[in-house]
């Protein structure tokens, strides 16, 4: 009845907060590369690998090297999911969901993996879900470079928590020894920061610990999460519709489905895999389906 019909408020007011989200997300993803790389570079790796001894410390170009490493996949991959958007399927009426649909999600059509995704405004073909730290849906043709950046991300961010830690115990002498340490160093670094006992630094530096453990944990579920997918042919859209029931090839034939023919190169380059050529995965798909 009318109270499963949303309002044009309450739908006016989901827009905008989509909108916002695709504008901060990405503007938050920069803002955290920056950070991490201004502390990498200014104050971890001149204190943690300093060595009186020689100017150039071997252990700190290894840690340069791994970082770029790193980090330059994170990027790259991050770049390729923008580059190579998914596919949009060339339907120019947009589905309306019927009005006793109890579907509140954007979900509200889903024909052999193509949905409407109401922020892109488009029938996307194999869509996954919306990313809105990169802006655009996550489909068939970026899927791989969605789940590298997945997986470099969570790794950039691991590491740096890492050094952050070797960081702290060397410049503030703060013990890590007790594994409570860092259940109760937020609050007492909070604490402490308003009594003007830590610097404000010091205090940044404590945030920055928990949103890199946060990130990392975050991205190495989502990449596990999707891979999972992708391995049993599956997007998030059809799990959400509860669309499990189909068999859709071997895992083997699914994984390179996504990820091509050359996935190795992909596993440590952020470049294609595949070579791509429009309405390539439709054709397969409904190949398949026969
Ligand atoms: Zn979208």
């Amino acid at each position: 009845m009318y109270q499963s019909q949303p309002t044009i408020t309450s739908m006016l007011f989901m827009m905008v907060k989509l909108r916002l989200l695709n504008a901060i997300a990405p503007a938050y993803f920069y803002a955290a590369t920056v950070v991490t790389f201004t502390l990498h570079f200014l104050l971890f790796m001149p204190t943690v690998f300093r060595s009186p001894d020689v100017a150039l410390n071997p252990t700190m170009l290894v840690h340069i090297a791994v970082f770029l490493f790193l980090m330059g996949n994170a990027l790259g991959n991050y770049m390729m999911t923008i580059w190579y958007p998914s596919e949009s399927a060339n339907e120019t009426a947009i589905p309306v969901c019927s009005p006793d649909c109890p579907d509140r999600i954007d979900a509200h059509y889903l024909l052999n993996g193509r949905h409407f995704c109401k922020v892109c405004k488009k029938v996307i073909l194999k869509r996954d879900h919306h990313c809105f730290f990169t802006g655009n849906c996550i489909g068939n043709r970026n899927m791989r470079y969605f789940i590298m950046f997945s997986i470099y991300t969570s790794c950039c961010c691991l590491y740096s928590l890492v050094i952050g830690v070797a960081y702290l115990t060397m410049e503030y002498s703060i013990s890590f020894e007790n594994p409570l340490t860092f259940l109760t160093l937020l609050p007492l670094s909070t604490g402490y920061f308003f009594l003007g006992l830590i610097s404000g630094l010091q205090f940044f530096l404590v945030i920055m610990l928990y949103v890199w453990l946060g990130i990392g944990l975050v991205s190495a579920g989502f990449c596990c999460q999707q891979l999972l997918l992708v391995a049993r042919g599956q997007t998030w859209c059809e799990l959400q519709k509860g669309q499990l029931s189909e068999v859709r090839g071997t895992w083997r034939v699914n994984l390179i489905d996504v990820f091509g023919s050359r996935w190795a190169l992909g596993l440590f380059l952020p470049v294609q895999t595949v070579e791509t050529v429009p309405g390539n995965w439709q054709v397969y798909h409904d190949h398949k389906h026969d």
